[in-house]
């Protein structure tokens, strides 16, 4: 089965073996969103709704027991997995998502050469997904490239921190100094708040994803620890922001929502895009 994911050519100049990164140029104002869904195609077949009832429907479903997946027995094999995945990226090159997923599955299984081209192919798409530096930086340490990994981590660093992705950015200096790297000097400015200022502030809150200081969701959006975790940490819009994306995952990887396995990777994808480990 051929396994090697092959880079839009147009994109960044291609997979190198050493996995350069050139973030684009962009404007230095970015939006607040983390995810761009300006990627966003409706799957032949799926109803193409970003906003269908069924991801609200999704999250609510009662905590998984975490024991029980973590036995392996609802596990979904590395293969199978990486499969599912190839086929998402030949459909869609430009899924940012489906790329970062890849990548993830790959590194999982011990394919760091093969992971490399994924979240390049990420930070093509998009280039302030700062989760998918701190992968690149994983990569091209384990593959021997201490010089561009030095390169990726110091630019992911510069812009979690201008995004206020406070997780990605702590991951970054660690494994900069690991490497005997200098993590960057940042300003203790917080990430711009954009469209969120003219909301009101929640007292001592900062959603851990966007920065913002508000407003916190009413209540917790579904019940467990989870649902307390994410009502603490982050801020309704980024919640809303993942109920839209939420919708795309299911529908993109065909999640069976009944299946424990299904909603094991339904709530990776969530933790992953708010931040939470
Ligand atoms: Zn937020």
């Amino acid at each position: 089965m051929a396994h090697v994911v092959q880079p839009d050519p147009a994109a960044d100049g291609g997979a190198t073996v050493g996995f350069r990164v050139t973030p684009r140029s962009e404007p230095e104002a970015q939006a607040p969103g983390f995810r761009s869904l300006r990627n966003a195609q409706p799957v032949a077949g799926a109803s193409g709704s970003d906003c269908s009832p069924v991801a609200t429907h999704a999250a609510t479903i009662p905590d998984k027991s975490s024991d029980a997946i973590a036995t392996g027995a609802f596990t979904m094999a590395d293969d199978a997995k990486i499969a599912q995945f190839q086929k998402l990226v030949e459909q869609n090159p430009n899924d940012d998502m489906a790329q970062f997923s890849l990548g993830t599955a790959l590194l999982d299984a011990g394919r760091a050469m093969d992971a490399g081209p994924c979240f390049q192919r990420v930070l093509a798409v998009n280039s302030q997904h700062s989760k998918a530096y701190e992968m690149l930086g994983r990569v091209q340490i384990a593959t021997g490239h201490r010089d561009l990994a030095i390169q990726t981590l110091t630019n992911g660093y510069r812009i979690a921190h201008r995004k206020g992705d406070l997780m990605p950015m702590k991951a970054m200096a660690e494994l900069l100094t690991s490497i005997g790297a200098e993590v960057p000097t940042v300003t203790e400015k917080r990430a711009e708040s954009g469209e969120g200022s003219t909301i009101a502030a929640t007292e001592g809150f900062s959603c851990r994803r966007c920065g913002a200081p508000g407003p916190k969701m009413e209540r917790r959006p579904f019940k467990g620890p989870l649902g307390e975790q994410i009502h603490a940490t982050v801020c309704a819009k980024c919640w809303k922001e993942w109920v839209g994306m939420g919708t795309k995952v299911i529908n993109e990887l065909r999640l069976p929502m009944f299946d424990p396995a299904a909603q094991e990777m339904y709530d990776k994808h969530m933790k992953e895009f708010l931040m939470i480990e």
